[in-house]
């Protein structure tokens, strides 16, 4: 049953716009494909894997962008279409049509905002129940698992056939946003799109030590560090119970780290047995910090993130705060009560 207030996904009209986008666009149409900041498996893997079906059926003048600094998280700096990536900066001024991908508000594209009141129509791409409705098109699915099972609905509907390339992209994006099939969010019909993709060729063992699996041994002792100054607050949340950690700047410098190795760290907070929410601060300002929030059921830490400014889902969301880190964790604390599951 869907949640009371979520839209119920996209509608025959809205696929129809859809596809009538895309088959309107000749080969020297300008498309620019957009996703939100700090990209992960399934914004990137998404908006890559539309980008190279795109230049299947012929679109030529293809660029794909996010905002922020034009980095690739390691992990994902081997997938197929990296070439259409370009800095945002470089992007085309006069697109015909936008794409964007997993980016539930227009706070989300950064500097790329301005890019949706382009004259071209921009199409949205989204499982976010928080979505805010931008954009002309809005293929926003909140009971799909990912991003890529919109995408690749659109791409079944304009006949494109899945290619090992195309399969490796929505995989990656599929297996991160389901945590590897271990979430509610994977239902029968995800299994049988994971069966479309590998039927492709692609190798799952090689795909997941590579985006999950795989991290420099100075990220090992520096989860090592971050991992030893958790706190438990079994009391937090009505007693359902809190755990938190942060890493600074620093922290991520005496490693001789990159930022993207903390988004990882999450996954080993959150296994806590004794707390409902766990949370990590990751500091990207002097006082400023990409708070991740997950929940197992008790909370729905999108409420909390809502209230605080960012958004998400239920089990898994995030914002930015500012102010030092116990600062921070105590307005998460003030919001746990009232963001309890009740029913
Ligand atoms: P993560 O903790 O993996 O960065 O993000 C978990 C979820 O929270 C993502 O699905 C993302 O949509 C959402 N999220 C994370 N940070 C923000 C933010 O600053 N603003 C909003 N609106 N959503 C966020
Ligand atoms: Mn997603």
């Amino acid at each position: 049953m869907p949640r009371q207030g979520v839209p119920a996904g996209p509608g025959e009209p809205d696929w129809a716009a859809a596809v009538a986008a895309v088959r309107g666009l000749g080969p020297e149409s300008r498309v620019l494909l957009i996703c939100h900041v700090n990209p992960d498996g399934d914004a990137l893997g998404s908006m890559l894997g539309f980008g190279l079906a795109l230049r299947r059926l012929g679109v030529r003048q293809l660029q794909a962008t996010f905002p922020g600094p034009p980095e690739v998280p390691e992990p994902l700096r081997w997938l197929p279409g990296l070439e259409l990536l370009v800095p945002a900066t470089e992007a085309y001024p006069d697109p015909e049509l936008v794409v964007c991908f997993d980016a539930a508000s227009e706070s989300r594209l950064g500097e790329l905002a301005g890019r949706l009141a382009e004259p071209g129509p921009v199409l949205v791409l989204d499982h976010h129940a928080s979505n805010t409705g931008f954009g002309d098109v809005q293929l926003v699915a909140p009971a799909a698992a990912a991003t890529s099972v919109v995408v690749e609905e659109l791409l079944a509907r304009l006949d494109i056939a899945l290619d090992a390339e195309i399969a490796a992209c929505l995989y990656v994006a599929l297996t991160t946003d389901t945590g590897s099939f271990r979430f509610d969010a994977t239902t029968p019909a995800v299994h049988q799109l994971a069966a479309r993709l590998l039927a492709t060729g692609i190798r799952p063992g090689d795909i997941s030590r590579q985006v999950f699996d795989t991290r420099p041994f100075g990220a090992v002792r520096l989860f090592g560090e971050v991992l030893g100054r958790a706190r438990l607050e079994p009391p937090a949340a009505a007693g359902h119970g809190l755990v938190w950690t942060y890493a600074t700047q620093d922290d991520l410098a005496r490693h001789d780290q990159r930022p993207y190795v903390l988004e990882a760290l999450i996954d080993s907070v959150r296994c806590t047995a004794e707390a409902d929410v766990a949370c990590v601060l990751k500091q990207v300002g002097p006082a400023q910090w990409a708070v991740s929030l997950r929940s197992k059921g008790a909370v729905d830490v999108s409420r909390v993130a809502a209230a605080l400014g960012g958004g998400g889902h239920r089990f898994a969301a995030g914002f930015t705060g500012s102010g030092d880190a116990d600062a921070v964790v105590d307005r998460i604390r003030a919001e746990l009560d009232s963001a309890l599951v009740t029913s």
